[in-house]
């Protein structure tokens, strides 16, 4: 039998000692590399020249106070001047990491910690493991998560996709006691409407109002996965999408234009919201009340194992999502399944090149201020 890929030897190509072994000039190469694809040359940020510029000293320390080794002015990151422009920039300016206090070794174990857990890792996790804030660490997983999902295959699938959703963030605990009905439960049952505005919503339902908050918060994540590949070889990639309303019709089918190319074969299960797909490509449906895998292979199998690793990382990970962090926490768990089979180095070589080509967030600024993150990503 073939060795499982997280047993081989390339799994664990990278690790932190491998990053605590490196100079800090090491790591600022290594950063080079992946912002600029060069060792020697930089691309001015302001300008966008590539040409060996001026690189600048470090300002001489001022403040008599010792400066930490992981945040302060001793931060490994390099920074040149602009020959044509004389713009100043460093190796993380316009990066999604613009202006960070963090060291450049500290991003990169950062990405090593995140990508060393199976499910996901927890910034109380991080942050015990690099000794920084709870919110340095948030903040910094965050960001990894928003390269995450600006990383989704663009692709459209042309073999065979499967499609499901799954249900995430809101699931009401059961109640302590067992409670007789409420009133309005009796007046339902009896046929009697409650009186308008007599009753709050979560006494209509006989939930208390944080059990109502945690039903209001349910969100479906809709996975589509490209299973094109052999048997026993698993999906090959997968897009995911969040929306508000459960399975519809819209969001299925902009689910399907988004990713499957016409004409391709999809396998879904037989929720109701699938049924038109056969207009525009080649619909199978599994009765799940029956089976998972038809006598004809037909199955939507390779989503079921995405939802099972998101599952994983929403119970025993990060216990629990937010509505409003959702769409970031399903595309950083659709990005460790499509790129499972990568030797670790090679996952720590893709966010990165990913974080140095990323533009600063509109989404996470001013966190470190105060300002919340309000902003919910659904699909349209
Ligand atoms: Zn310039």
């Amino acid at each position: 039998m073939a060795q499982h890929h997280r047993l081989s030897p390339s799994a664990r190509d990278i690790n932190v000692l491998t990053v605590q072994g490196l100079t800090d000039l090491e790591i600022a190469t290594l950063f080079a590399k992946w912002r600029w694809d060069s060792e020697d040359k930089q691309a001015c940020t302001s300008c966008g020249t590539l040409d060996t510029h001026y690189p600048r000293r470090r300002r001489r320390r001022i403040s008599r106070r010792p400066a930490s080794s992981a945040i302060g002015p001793n931060t490994g990151n390099p920074s040149w001047q602009c020959k044509h422009c004389y713009a100043v920039f460093s190796l993380t300016s316009g990066t999604i990491f613009d202006s960070t206090k963090l060291s450049l070794r500290l991003i990169l174990l950062g990405a090593v910690i995140m990508l060393t857990s199976g499910n996901g890792t927890s910034a109380v996790a991080a942050m015990q493991a690099l000794g920084v804030s709870y919110k340095t660490a948030f903040l910094m997983l965050h960001r990894f998560r928003e390269v995450m999902a600006l990383d989704q295959p663009t692709e459209p699938i042309k073999g065979i996709a499967q499609m499901d959703g799954g249900y995430f963030c809101g699931k009401p605990r059961k109640s302590n006691v067992h409670r007789p009905a409420t009133r309005s439960q009796m007046m339902n049952r009896y046929g009697k409407q409650p009186m308008p505005g007599e009753l709050k919503p979560w006494e209509q339902a006989g939930m208390s109002y944080r059990n109502w908050m945690k039903k209001r918060n349910k969100r479906v994540v809709l996975a589509v996965t490209d299973s094109s590949g052999g048997r026993g070889e698993g999906s090959r990639s997968v897009m995911v999408a969040v929306a508000q309303m459960g399975e519809t019709e819209l969001n299925v089918r902009s689910m399907a234009a988004r990713h499957v190319a016409p004409g391709a074969m999809i396998w879904t299960d037989e929720a109701g919201a699938y049924n038109q797909l056969g207009r525009d490509y080649e619909h199978y449906a599994v009765s799940h009340a029956e089976r998972y895998v038809d006598p004809e292979g037909v199955t939507d199998n390779h989503c079921e194992s995405f939802f099972s690793r998101l599952r994983r990382a929403e119970y025993g990970v990060y216990h629990g999502f937010r509505p409003v962090n959702l769409h970031f926490y399903a595309c950083e768990a659709a990005w460790r399944h499509t790129h499972r089979r990568l030797s670790k180095r090679a996952q720590v070589d893709r966010l990165m090149s990913g974080v140095l080509q990323a533009a600063l967030s509109t989404r996470l600024r001013g966190y470190h201020a105060g300002k919340g993150i309000r902003t919910e990503i659904l699909i349209d």
